[in-house]
């Protein structure tokens, strides 16, 4: 059987006396998209908290790729290849679309990446990895279009693109369809599952047409404790999430 690519154990989460998070285990398998659902409050962005290491955990552990990144700072997970999706620091709104990708793909920091490029340091591979990126994220007809100018839905299609550009194993995607449209929430449903074939994809969604129709696997949270997990199928007839959402899937 294939290895989990991240695994938790036990995951606890305090806020001072606060528990958002107990006793969360976590099975993620590679190259399948992992959605994580549950009321507000449940717990969703902790978690994601704890796997990038932005927040300490206070019991249990975090394994990736076989090993213990509990003890690793956010910038160690990254190097890693665990990366989240839709920090606003990730764009550079002044340059272009390729610029952006491309700058993405050379370095592991917007500021040295910003860097590499002062030192006008092109690099031909990555130019072919930006532009192989703007074909997938349907993004190559305004490839010389200021970040900044984008709508709203190709700004969060780069910003999937910024998060793929590092190669990463895992990607983390909070929301991505939040404040969208309802043409630009089919573009970013079509990339996610596209995503999944060669990536794994850890998703946090509120809208659960998209969770149910993408997703390889669900966990569903409630009150900081995972509920159940299973394929959309196990999760759209289990009693106990009918009963957590109140009917409303
Ligand atoms: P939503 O769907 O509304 O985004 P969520 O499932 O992502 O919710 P979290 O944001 O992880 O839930 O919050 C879980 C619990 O922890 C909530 O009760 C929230 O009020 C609390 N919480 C979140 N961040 C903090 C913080 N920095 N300090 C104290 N409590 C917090």
């Amino acid at each position: 059987m294939t290895q989990d690519l991240l695994v938790s154990k036990g995951l606890g989460v305090k806020y001072g006396s606060f528990a958002a998070l107990s006793d969360v285990d976590l099975n993620i398998r590679p190259n399948t998209v992992h959605s994580i659902i549950g009321p507000n409050g449940a717990g969703k962005t902790t978690l994601f908290h704890a796997l990038t290491g932005s927040v300490r955990a206070s019991s249990g552990r975090i394994m990736f790729g076989g090993q213990n990144i509990t003890p690793l700072s956010d910038d160690q997970r990254v190097r890693m290849g665990l990366a989240r999706s839709f920090q606003v620091t990730s764009l550079f709104q002044s340059l272009p679309v390729r610029e952006n990708l491309r700058l993405a793909a050379q370095g592991r920091t917007p500021w040295q990446a910003l860097r590499m490029w002062q030192a006008a340091e092109a690099n031909s591979e990555a130019l072919a990895t930006a532009d192989a990126l703007m074909q997938r994220l349907d993004l190559s007809r305004v490839a010389d279009r200021a970040a900044g100018e984008l709508s709203h839905g190709q700004q969060r299609r780069l910003e999937v693109g910024m998060a793929m550009a590092s190669k990463p194993r895992l990607i983390l995607l909070d929301e991505p369809t939040s404040g969208m449209g309802i043409d630009d929430i089919g573009s970013m449903k079509r990339l996610i599952a596209d995503l999944g074939r060669d990536h794994t994809v850890i998703l946090i969604e509120h809208n659960m047409g998209i969770v149910m129709d993408i997703s390889d696997r669900i966990t569903v949270m409630q009150s900081g404790r995972t509920l159940v997990e299973g394929t959309p199928a196990e999760i759209r007839d289990n009693p106990a999430v009918r009963r957590a959402y109140l009917g409303s899937m």
